[in-house]
């Protein structure tokens, strides 16, 4: 995680009693007890009275993911996103990840290695000739490397988490949420209590 808003449950406990008070939000963030931010917060959610969630918000670096899940992860709207660039960035020497039912079987690692060398020799002599890296990329597997910075509100990491930490999502976008939802735990951690069961699996 890059960053955070700072306290994020207190200003999410703070943002949500001020719905009821007559006292502004300033003198509330001071006021509240651990134990007021952790009810209001516990009560908020099961109200389904989600929109005081959306002012805690949350910035992660995330690399060493393929573009198959980078391109699944973008799919979340409610989002902002900043992408390594393929366009711009030189890919003879990406990394691509490598499925663990391919990792896992000798014969099938060949096959995926053999047409990953083939694409990366074929990218390397288009750029020689003077083809522009953002075409040469075509070539390329889904499979390449990648980096994103991400930043969600809680309320849409909320909803992240419940699609991507599914027994039906892919492993690699499973494997990338339960690493986010481990960085903010730490800060966060009532907002996030109903998916605690996926970090102790
Ligand atoms: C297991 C799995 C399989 C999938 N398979 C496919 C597939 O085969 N093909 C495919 O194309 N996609 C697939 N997806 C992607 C999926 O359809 C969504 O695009 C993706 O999960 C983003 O979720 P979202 O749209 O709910 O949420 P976000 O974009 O994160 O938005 C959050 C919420 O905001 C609201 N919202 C956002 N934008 C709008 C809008 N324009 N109008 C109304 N409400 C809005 C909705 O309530 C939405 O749930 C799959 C996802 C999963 C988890």
């Amino acid at each position: 995680m890059l960053s955070y808003t700072p306290n994020p449950e207190r200003v999410v406990a703070a943002a949500i009693r001020q719905c009821r008070s007559s006292k502004g939000a300033d003198v509330i963030y001071k006021e509240l007890t651990d134990e007021d931010i952790k009810r209001l917060i516990r009560l908020c959610i099961k109200m389904g009275h989600l929109s005081p969630i959306e002012h805690a918000s949350f910035t992660f670096l995330i690399e060493g993911i393929s573009r198959v899940t980078s391109h699944q992860l973008v799919r979340h709207r409610i989002a902002s996103y900043s992408q390594q660039s393929h366009r711009v960035v030189d890919l003879k020497n990406a990394d691509f990840i490598i499925p663990p039912s391919i990792a896992s079987n000798a014969e099938a690692r060949k096959i995926f290695e053999e047409i990953v060398g083939y694409a990366r020799r074929g990218y390397v002599k288009l750029v020689k000739m003077g083809v522009p890296r953002e075409d040469a990329r075509y070539i390329i597997p889904q499979a390449v490397e990648t980096s994103i910075v991400v930043t969600m509100n809680a309320r849409e990491l909320l909803h992240f988490f419940n699609l991507r930490l599914a027994r039906d999502a892919q492993w690699e976008i499973r494997e990338m949420a339960k690493l986010m939802l481990k960085e903010v735990f730490k800060v966060a951690p009532t907002i996030f209590e109903e998916f605690k069961k996926y970090l102790e699996s």
